[in-house]
């Protein structure tokens, strides 16, 4: 099954944490994305497509290798496959991730630029994450602007820092402290450096890093790694049942009407499966036409590649679905597959429930 592979995992327990990027306008989201899709995309593990849609995934033997050098800091081997982090950043995209109790999103960074320090949507970040009590690390960006700072491309930061000069370490610790861990106490968070944290449930880890130089790269998707499958195995223990997903967006698309980019994070969904998912006007009953991914990868590029139609995808995977009706989903509805009729007729009445509690929060946000 081409296309497939990256979520077909049926010998492991875990699937891959859903991961969700944060964080003020400018403080580096999209480039810290761009960095670590460039990163698996380099890693080119053979058979193991990065490209999902509406996501990527970084595989667990590229983690292990970038992890390499901080053995003795990060000692873990990976039970997940992989790491799967949604390509939008920012709140709206997030908002969309709802499921019932919280969010489709298993982990979160939140990214702070280190030298402007927290601004207005770095509150607001951390304000959605804990109503929808997604746990988070704090990617402290743009260490390479710290005045003295000696860049050493695609280093962990450990390593980098330690060719710091003595004057330039300090500036970093001080710019740390006051910009973020102390902002984060301010807020009632305990938070430290990654590397000095003792009880990773109590304390926020900070990660400094660089998205722009890739310092620190390795131990920010090290540390991501080590705490989901350490504290989230639960939730990632992989269901082979019908799928749970959300619509992540809808997309009009020539000749196949409107199809739904749609966030899997449970089980398996089919082409020819009857889904149940929601509009303004109700809950949609429909069948799967086609489920489109993304051809595997051919070359080193980031580019968008076309997309071509696979039989099956696994949780956690972000998949384009067509099928009859889609033109009356909305974005954040709930997907789920019913192995009947009956079935799913009791999803669609969960749906609308669903479907009425979102629109009341919408509305109450
Ligand atoms: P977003 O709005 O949070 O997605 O921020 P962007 O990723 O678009 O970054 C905003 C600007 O900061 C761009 O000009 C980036 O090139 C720059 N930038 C992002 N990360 C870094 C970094 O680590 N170091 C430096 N020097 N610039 C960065």
């Amino acid at each position: 099954m081409p296309g497939n592979e990256a979520g077909k995992q049926p010998g492991k327990r875990l699937r891959q944490p859903i991961v969700v990027v944060l964080g003020h306008v400018d403080h580096g989201k999209t480039t810290l994305l761009d960095k670590i899709r460039g990163t698996a995309v380099t890693a080119k593990e053979p058979g193991l497509i990065t490209q999902h849609v509406g996501a990527s995934v970084v595989p667990a033997s590229v983690i292990e290798r970038l992890a390499e050098p901080l053995k003795k800091i990060i000692p873990f081997k990976l039970i997940i496959p992989g790491l799967l982090f949604i390509d939008t950043p920012g709140h709206e995209l997030f908002s969309n991730l709802r499921r019932r109790g919280g969010s489709v999103a298993d982990f979160a960074i939140l990214v702070v630029d280190i030298n402007d320090g927290f601004q207005p949507q770095t509150y607001e970040s951390i304000e959605i994450l804990r109503q929808r009590r997604v746990p988070f690390v704090v990617a402290a960006n743009k260490i390479d602007k710290i005045p003295g700072w000696k860049p050493h491309p695609d280093t962990p930061f450990i390593i980098s820092y330690r060719q710091q000069a003595k004057w330039v370490q300090e500036e970093l610790e001080k710019k740390l402290w006051d910009n973020v861990i102390a902002k984060l106490y301010e807020l009632g968070f305990q938070a430290e450096r990654f590397d000095r944290v003792k009880d990773f449930t109590r304390t926020v880890a900070v990660v400094p890093i660089s998205a722009k130089t890739g310092e620190g790269i390795a131990e920010l998707l090290a540390v991501l790694a080590g705490l989901a499958q350490r504290y989230l195995q639960h939730r990632l223990r992989f269901a082979e049942g019908p799928a749970r997903g959300v619509i992540l967006e809808l997309r009009e698309q020539p000749g196949l009407g409107t199809t739904a980019d749609v966030i899997i994070y449970d089980g398996v969904l089919k082409r020819g499966d009857l889904i149940v998912t929601g509009g303004l006007e109700g809950p949609i009953i429909t069948r799967v036409r086609a489920l489109l991914m993304p051809k595997p990868l051919q070359e080193i590029r980031i580019a968008k590649r076309e997309l071509e139609p696979v039989g099956e995808v696994y949780a956690a995977a972000g998949v384009r679905v067509v099928a009859p009706e889609l033109e009356k989903a909305v974005a954040g509805a709930p997907l789920y597959v019913a192995t009947s009729e009956e079935e799913a007729k009791k999803l669609a009445e969960r749906v609308r429930q669903e479907i009425e509690a979102l629109r009341i929060k919408t509305e109450a946000e």
